[in-house]
């Protein structure tokens, strides 16, 4: 064959080599497609990447066993994974949301799902009569956070998915806030745990993602997973590596991230220029015992409201030097956001509230930062 023509050496010298080279660090494999044995049968089952690759299966078995789930799907994005879950349901079945569930998920069910037949209500998932009371007959999915997003209400996993239980209905808790370092809803008794990648797991403001994570194998995981390949919301080899390289951190990252917020917390709740801080790890918060009693640390997003409305906040936010002002959270860089005018006017956000997500600075210069910024509201 060495009598090859320039353009079929092109192709055939850059073909990948298959040495046992060793790498201790995860390769990323870009390859789109699989070669099949003389058989017809496959290596390891890859066939194409839109049905599965090395990294995506890496990620996804990183996710199940981190959530303590059976299985898990990699999706292109948080509402990706949101939506193959919602997705999983039929035409004519109801869902029961958070009053204060992240309001995209309102949106996708109202843009989208709403002419498909999905219909939904909302309630607050802590107080469990009201759960009980808005359960219908046509009720398949409760759909939780805990911390909720932008209140930190802290809902009782465990009393809401015994009550589920007794409706036939699937408890999905989107778990972004607390991770699966600091609560795992499926031992609590969920059916479902969803996350963005994109936020703690990620962890460097540099990747998109999500995940579905599946208590039992059954027919719900299975159209998840249909859905994942069929609808194509897939995660690109490269962004499941960066995810995969993010969960390698995220104890370490939520541990010390979880530490500043709870001391910055603790000195925004003694200033009286705050209203209220919005934080699970203060004892004065109406769901302390609860978050202590199913999460392991109180995690790194806080809210809180500032004395003198909506101009006081925007000022605060403007004099901030450390945090930077952008949506999302999760970051090793820590950011501030005045949510009400991210959610758009149907918001119930209270006017004077900034959102924080602590990142990896040190407690006490996002304190000092926070000092000044207050100061010249004074
Ligand atoms: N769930 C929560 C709690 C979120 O905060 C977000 C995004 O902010 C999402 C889901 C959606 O994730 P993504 O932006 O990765 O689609």
């Amino acid at each position: 064959m060495d009598d090859l023509h320039k353009s079929t050496k092109a192709i055939q010298a850059g073909k990948a080599t298959h040495q046992e080279v060793r790498p201790v660090a995860m390769p990323i494999y870009l390859s789109s497609t699989y070669e099949r044995k003389a058989d017809g049968s496959y290596h390891n089952n890859y066939v194409y990447s839109r049905n599965d690759n090395p990294n995506r299966q890496l990620l996804e078995q990183s996710m199940a066993e981190l959530e303590g789930g059976a299985v898990a799907y990699a999706f292109s994005s948080g509402m990706a994974a949101i939506s193959a879950v919602l997705q999983s349901l039929s035409t004519g079945d109801h869902i029961l949301l958070a009053d204060d569930v992240y309001f995209k998920v309102r949106t996708l069910l109202d843009d989208v799902y709403n002419r498909w037949g999905l219909s939904y209500s909302l309630v607050d998932m802590t107080d469990l009569d009201a759960v009980a009371a808005a359960i219908g007959p046509h009720t398949r999915m409760l759909w939780l956070e805990s911390p909720s997003n932008p209140m930190l209400k802290i809902t009782d996993i465990e009393a809401v998915t015994t009550l589920t239980r007794e409706y036939n209905c699937l408890t999905v808790v989107d778990n972004t806030w607390a991770t699966p370092i600091l609560m795992n809803p499926i031992q609590l008794g969920a059916d479902i745990v969803v996350h963005s990648t994109t936020k703690y797991i990620g962890g460097h403001s540099d990747v998109l993602g999500g995940a579905v994570v599946c208590g039992v194998a059954d027919d719900t995981a299975q159209r998840v997973a249909d859905i994942q390949v069929a609808m194509g919301a897939v995660p690109s080899p490269f962004d499941c590596w960066l995810v995969s390289r993010g969960v390698q951190t995220l104890p370490l990252r939520v541990a010390a991230q979880s530490s500043a917020a709870m001391k910055l917390a603790e000195y925004l709740a003694g200033h009286d220029q705050v209203e209220v801080v919005h934080y699970p790890g203060l004892t004065t918060h109406a769901g302390h015992s609860i978050a202590a009693s199913q999460m392991s640390d109180y995690g790194a997003m806080l809210s809180v409201q500032i004395v003198g409305g909506q101009s006081a906040a925007l000022a605060v936010c403007n004099a901030l030097q450390l945090f930077t002002q952008a949506t999302s959270l999760g970051g090793v860089e820590s950011l501030v956001e005045h949510r009400q005018s991210v959610e758009g006017p149907s918001s119930s956000t209270p006017p004077s509230l900034l959102r924080l997500s602590v990142g990896l600075e040190h407690a006490e210069d996002l304190i000092s930062d926070f000092a000044q910024a207050l100061q010249s509201l004074a």
